[in-house]
């Protein structure tokens, strides 16, 4: 609870309509994407970069924790205030200040939601690659803060690889201005990198100059099945060596097939094991042609039963309709969902799919899987009834052993939905002892008294053998099995 001196400065920092504080107002923002639930004590939406800093320099005062929040759709639990406090909501930031055509740049603020600034830079004829599936909601800081990727990213990176420049308010309310529209900076340590995945606990980013691309001018689309799911793990690779280095190499495994065919009824193969959805870009319709058809060729010579190449716009956008809803789809199949978001070489993607799907069957859980293939980025979902006694547990071994196995391949436990609290108790496993104290190192330097977005990234220790890494968070229990 805050107490009333603290909700009347918080008011005169904002503004009275601007903070929130009624039981429904702190129901709205005690949940995001995942499963888990626990109220805030306030929620404070500022306007701008003095108004975050006068919060942080209030709350660091008084010891109070603020969890930074854009749209809530955190797959990782990012945005659970697991022990009350503030939640700073960005949304009310959302002007796009400039695209600036000359420096192919733009100036946002971190509400921006990342398909309407898409949106506004390809009208004004450039490019902004990253591409979240959670692109009509997510916000542009949210973005940065988990550094994003997307489908595009195999050839076009995540979301770190295009900040120019960030204004962050750190946790006493002192600002950083970072960067700018320049293209090269080596000048000091590469602070931008630091906050980019960041998870809300370094700092506050209030606002972002994003580098953007030209806009290409030719897109072709083509989807490849493929009877037997291992064939289209080599496909991955056998495109990969062809020379042609696709835009996306998006897998969806059978049961994430069916999830879509029964969601969307738009005549997928029910009996295929795999497809790919790849597509190609470029300013040459010639070229785009050629390297489609290069990578059916590499398709079709490790196995695809059949190659399709969209012909028309309303076709490119139906494929891209069935891999944007597999999530949604897979999770009209159970009470719950969990998405997981582990990251193999891409050497591993087939050995990773099958040791997802036995552990899978060992602990008997559906396990639909999707990914970008081509990064060796896999989204393995367990679907699941949290109201079965004992079910929460048999999940929390199962994914445990899902992360296991990501790691002995070489691999890591997040691509990009990030740590939260949902695999914090992982990251020694993960990163070992040196570099997870390295960052504990930072996190001290930076907010020494721990009140940004506290229980999330660094292991609590406090779940021996990671028992109850799942079970001990928070459960969201107004909205469950309501799908
Ligand atoms: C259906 C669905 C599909 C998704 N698909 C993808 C996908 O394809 N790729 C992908 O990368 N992710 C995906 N996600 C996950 C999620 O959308 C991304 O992590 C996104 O970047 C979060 O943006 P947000 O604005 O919702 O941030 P929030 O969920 O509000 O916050 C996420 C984290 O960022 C911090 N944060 C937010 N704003 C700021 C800020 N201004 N300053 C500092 N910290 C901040 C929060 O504290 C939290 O830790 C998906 C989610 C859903 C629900």
């Amino acid at each position: 609870m805050l107490n009333d001196r603290t909700l009347r400065d918080l008011r005169a920092i904002v503004g009275d309509d601007y903070v929130r504080s009624g039981p429904a107002q702190l129901i709205a923002y005690s949940y995001d994407a995942t499963f888990q639930q626990a109220p805030p004590d306030a929620v404070a939406l500022p306007r701008t970069t003095e108004q975050v800093a006068a919060v942080l320099r209030l709350a660091n005062n008084a010891s109070i924790p603020v969890i930074p929040r854009g749209a809530g759709t955190s797959l990782a639990g990012g945005t659970i205030p697991l022990t009350g406090g503030i939640v700073l909501s960005l949304t009310r930031m959302n002007t796009i200040k400039e695209i600036d055509l000359g420096n192919t740049c733009a100036v946002v603020e971190p509400g921006v939601v990342t398909a309407a600034f898409q949106a506004a830079v390809e009208k004004a004829g450039l490019f902004y690659p990253p591409d979240p599936a959670s692109l009509n909601q997510s916000t542009l800081g949210g973005n940065v803060a988990c550094n994003a990727g997307g489908p595009r990213g195999l050839k076009y990176g995540s979301t770190r690889d295009y900040v120019l420049g960030l204004t962050v308010a750190l946790a006493d309310g002192r600002v950083l201005r970072l960067g700018g529209k320049t293209i090269k900076n080596v000048s000091g340590y590469q602070l931008i990198q630091l906050f980019a995945a960041s998870e809300g606990t370094l700092g506050v980013i209030t606002g972002i100059t994003l580098r953007l691309v030209p806009l290409p001018r030719h897109r072709s689309t083509a989807v490849a099945i493929f009877p037997k799911l291992d064939d289209a793990g080599d496909a991955v690779t056998a495109v990969l060596g062809s020379g042609v280095l696709p835009v996306t190499l998006e897998l969806m495994d059978q049961l994430a097939i069916n999830a879509v065919e029964d969601y969307l009824h738009m005549g997928l193969p029910r009996d295929a094991e795999a497809l790919l959805l790849i597509e190609q870009d470029g300013n040459s319709q010639v070229a785009v042609q050629q390297d489609i058809e290069t990578v059916a060729a590499a398709c079709k010579e490790t196995g695809a039963s059949n190659v399709r190449v969209a012909t028309s716009p309303e076709e490119r956008e139906l494929l891209w309709r069935a891999r944007r809803a597999v999530s949604a789809a897979i999770g009209r199949r159970a009470p719950n969902k969990i998405g997981e978001d582990v990251v193999v070489p891409r050497s591993q993607v087939p050995e990773m799919i099958r040791r997802v799907r036995r552990i899978g069957v060992e602990h008997g859980f559906e396990t639909p899987i999707f990914g970008h293939a081509g990064d060796g980025n896999l989204h393995p979902n367990f679907l699941f009834d949290r109201r079965k006694p004992g079910e929460m547990e048999r999940l929390e071994k199962a994914a445990a052993a899902v992360f296991r196995a990501a790691l002995e391949l070489g691999g890591t436990l997040s691509g990009e939905h990030g740590i939260g609290t949902l695999k914090r108790e992982f990251m020694e496993d993960a990163l070992g002892p040196d570099t997870l104290g390295v960052m504990r190192a930072i996190k001290q330097a930076l907010d020494p008294k721990g009140i940004l977005n506290p229980g999330k990234k660094f292991p609590t220790g406090t779940t021996g053998e990671h028992s109850g890494f799942l079970t001990a968070l928070p459960m969201l229990d107004s909205l469950t099995g309501e799908e």
